[in-house]
């Protein structure tokens, strides 16, 4: 618990309006868009620029305070929750896109610029950041970073570290470091921007970037294929792939989630459907046409029923019923638990199997979608954390889910991250040898354990 004189340093720094400790203003940032119990910070600062984050880490080092750094607080694994309580640092006001240079291809941006206002801002100068995950009307490049976000144009354009040329950050002694630059190559040094991608707020809080643009594709061609065996969809995922051909997006809606979207948005998705496949190819218009014929044939031949997207506004409709997946299902129950299990991609059609096994051995409602082209699928369990019988096979049926991934030579997590919703499954996945390498990294650079103490198990 803060005292009021810490209070009056805070406030000194930032001015009173920038410093929340009144409860019903801290509760708002007691939890994320990962169902975990909130915990309310003891004090909310929002800085205006630089100089005031090195002004909160030094009080913070000082008095032993914990800091989280929060982003929009949409990350998926309670990386945001204050489980020490200390202080939550908000970017929001770290939003300027301070360059989009046309010539280089790169963009020089604060840690709080929302993910579309960059991308809107790079399309405007023909150019291109395509990261795209779902949230990319609310999350910042900071947690994107921090998360190493994929999103839905991850299997032909890769995710957030593919982009990241350069990082600006500040460390616990309040030490300004900056990795990596804006030049294609570069090798001077550790590699900096590698080290903060994933880092989940652990390592030091970052303020700027130089992310990567590429030029916009000129033509694009997307098509909804319906299938009546969800198995057979993802079949003709791991065979588009091991035909060589690359799609922007290759998403995957299972029945339930396909009756759950149309409920909820109305834009005729066929709910009698075992699943839909979302596609969408991109570049040349003469090699994206020639892909889309074979990937057509390859859809067709597992049984897939096809239908185009003749013009924008159908484009449109298809991208819609993807991006309402997630909220249509949270309407359904008072606890969601979305899941991130990912598997190489030829593995797709054995992971749903067991995923749909494991739904009915549990009796759970289970919807399950995303980005299959990447091997990445989202199983989201819907349930209510009340219900204690009810959680206890919740928690085995997860428990079995992220076996099944590692034994498919998978991941617990694509793209959400460890927070502490995983950190008891990470040394399953890296074994003890790496997480004591990682404790060791993270008491170098915080001997305290203050940045965003607890999470990853660290
Ligand atoms: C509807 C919905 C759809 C989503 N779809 C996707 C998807 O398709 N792909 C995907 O990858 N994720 C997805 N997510 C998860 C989430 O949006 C991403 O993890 C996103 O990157 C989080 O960004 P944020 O700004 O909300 O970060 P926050 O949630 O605020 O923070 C996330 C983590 O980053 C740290 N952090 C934030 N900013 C900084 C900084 N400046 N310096 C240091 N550490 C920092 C925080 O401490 C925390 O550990 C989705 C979430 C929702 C709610």
């Amino acid at each position: 618990m803060l005292n009021n004189a810490l209070i009056k340093k805070f406030e000194s720094i930032l001015g009173k309006n920038n410093c929340f400790t009144e409860p019903e203003d801290t509760m708002c940032y007691s939890y994320d868009a990962f169902s975990a119990e909130p915990v309310q910070p003891d004090i909310v600062v929002k800085p205006q620029n630089e100089e005031q984050i090195k002004y909160i880490i030094n009080i913070c080092k000082d008095e032993n305070i914990p800091i989280v750094t929060r982003g929009a607080g949409t990350n998926l694994s309670g990386g945001t929750v204050p489980v020490k309580k200390g202080c939550v640092l908000l970017t929001t006001c770290l939003n300027k896109i301070l360059e989009i240079n046309e010539n280089d291809m790169y963009a020089v941006v604060e840690a709080g610029v929302v993910t579309a206002n960059l991308a809107n801002a790079a399309i405007k100068k023909g150019l291109f950041y395509p990261p795209d995950p779902g949230s990319v009307n609310i999350s910042t490049i900071g947690g994107n970073v921090a998360e190493n976000a994929g999103g839905l144009r991850g299997l032909k354009y890769g995710v957030t570290k593919d982009y990241l040329m350069g990082v600006d950050f500040y460390d616990m002694d309040g030490n300004y470091v900056k990795g990596g630059g804006k030049t294609v190559k570069l090798v001077t040094g550790l590699n900096l921007p590698g080290l903060m991608i994933s880092s989940e707020g652990l390592l030091g809080i970052m303020t700027k970037f130089v992310l990567k643009l590429i030029p916009k594709p000129k033509f694009s061609k997307s098509m909804l294929v319906i299938y009546d065996d969800v198995i057979k969809a993802c079949e003709t995922v791991s065979e588009i792939i091991a035909a060589k051909i690359l799609p922007a997006t290759l998403e995957l809606l299972d029945s339930f989630t396909i009756k759950t979207v149309e409920e909820a948005t109305k834009i005729g998705l066929p709910t009698n459907a075992d699943a839909l496949l979302l596609i969408e190819l991109d570049g040349h218009e003469a090699q994206v046409l020639e892909d889309f014929e074979a990937v057509k044939d390859i859809c067709i031949k597992l049984g897939g029923n096809i239908k185009v997207a003749e013009t924008a506004q159908e484009r449109d409709k298809l991208w819609e019923a993807r991006r309402k997946a997630l909220s249509s299902l949270a309407r359904l129950k008072p606890t969601l638990i979305l899941e991130d299990a990912t598997v190489v991609r030829s593995k797709i059609p054995e992971m749903m199997k067991a995923i749909n096994d494991i739904k009915n051995k549990y009796n759970l409602v289970i919807g399950t979608f995303g980005h299959a082209g990447d091997g990445n699928l989202h199983p989201t369990i819907l349930t209510d954390k009340r219900d204690k019988e009810e959680m206890v096979r919740v928690e085995k049926a997860i428990d079995e889910i992220f076996a099944k991934a590692l034994e498919l030579d998978g991941t617990l997590s694509g793209e959400h991250g460890v927070g502490f919703a995983k950190a008891k499954y990470l040394e399953m996945e890296v074994g003890s040898g790496t997480i004591e390498y990682m404790k060791k990294l993270k008491k170098g650079v915080d001997p305290q354990n203050l940045l965003n103490p607890h999470k990853m198990g660290l």
